[in-house]
């Protein structure tokens, strides 16, 4: 079967600061894989770096069903089928959910009757009908706004999905919720790449693989295990097992998400 998507050396520095090492990453289509981190360690970035935000300077290797990311502009990369969902959903005042999903899923080459159909259906099964009528995400909660997200994504039928964060600042029904909503997501024709800072969403759905992302690299991958060995001891507990150095990790750019503090901050 092809690969969803395959990463090899990818490396990546912003403004002068290194953040990605030659990260190593595969994902075939039909699973879904958890990268999980601490703070700072580049996970927002590997999400920026494979959808192409400028800024940065690259060098490896990414691939989208063997078709090469790196030397295409943004809207190439996501009419190859890369969705990313937002660390932090924005609300656009004025714009509806479905007039914004038509125009999205135009740019897909995806026509009006087609999307308008697929809106539908998938609204029926998120439960995501009355926000359809609504100015995108807003007066959502959120884990309304998660699994608005979701649902975008249904409609738009990615091959790789990047979920950055899609847990963060939620209560623990609505982990459940938007849980059960990556789970709905899942299909054969689809690589899903669900990156969180904590463990808890793990105890919800089934990741296939999970991987250990610290100081801008993949230091380790497994199964259940792993999560709870992180669920334990923190990611200290495997920078321990691999011999890796704590380093000072600068403190995060993004303002605290007093939500979610957990155990794991480093
Ligand atoms: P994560 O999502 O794992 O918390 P990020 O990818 O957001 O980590 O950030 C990784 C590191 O890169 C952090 O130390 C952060 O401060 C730094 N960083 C991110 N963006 C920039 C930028 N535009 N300029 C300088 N440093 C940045
Ligand atoms: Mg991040």
């Amino acid at each position: 079967m092809t690969t969803a998507l395959e990463v090899q050396g990818l490396s990546a520095a912003v403004e002068g600061k290194q953040i990605l090492e030659g990260l190593d990453l595969q994902i075939p289509f039909g699973e879904l894989h958890a990268i999980m981190g601490p703070n700072g360690s580049g996970k927002s970035t590997l999400c920026h770096v494979l959808t192409g935000k400028a800024g940065y300077l690259v060098s490896g290797s990414a691939t989208l069903e063997g078709q090469d990311l790196l030397s295409l502009e943004v809207d190439e990369r996501a009419r190859l089928g890369l969705l990313q969902s937002f660390q932090y959903p924005t609300e656009v005042p004025g714009v509806r959910l479905r007039e914004f999903l038509i125009e999205a899923a135009d740019e897909r080459g995806i026509g009006e009757e087609e999307a308008l159909e697929r809106i539908e259906a998938e609204a029926a099964r998120f439960d995501t009908t009355r926000f359809l009528d609504r100015s995108l995400n807003n007066d959502l909660s959120g884990g309304e706004k998660k699994r608005s997200e979701i649902f975008q994504m249904a409609v738009l039928r990615p091959r790789v999905a990047l979920l950055d964060e899609i847990d963060s600042g939620l209560d623990i029904d609505a982990v459940k919720q938007v849980s059960e909503a990556v789970e709905g997501m899942r299909s054969p024709d689809l690589g899903v790449v669900m990156i969180t800072h904590y463990n808890r969403i793990l105890k919800y759905l089934t990741a296939d693989r999970i991987h250990v992302m610290i100081d801008g690299r993949i230091v380790d991958s497994g199964d259940a295990e792993l999560a709870e060995e992180l669920e334990s001891g923190g990611y200290d507990a495997v920078r321990e097992r691999l011999g890796l150095k704590k380093t000072t990790t600068e403190p995060s750019r993004r303002p605290a998400d007093f939500f979610t503090d957990t155990p794991f901050d480093v």
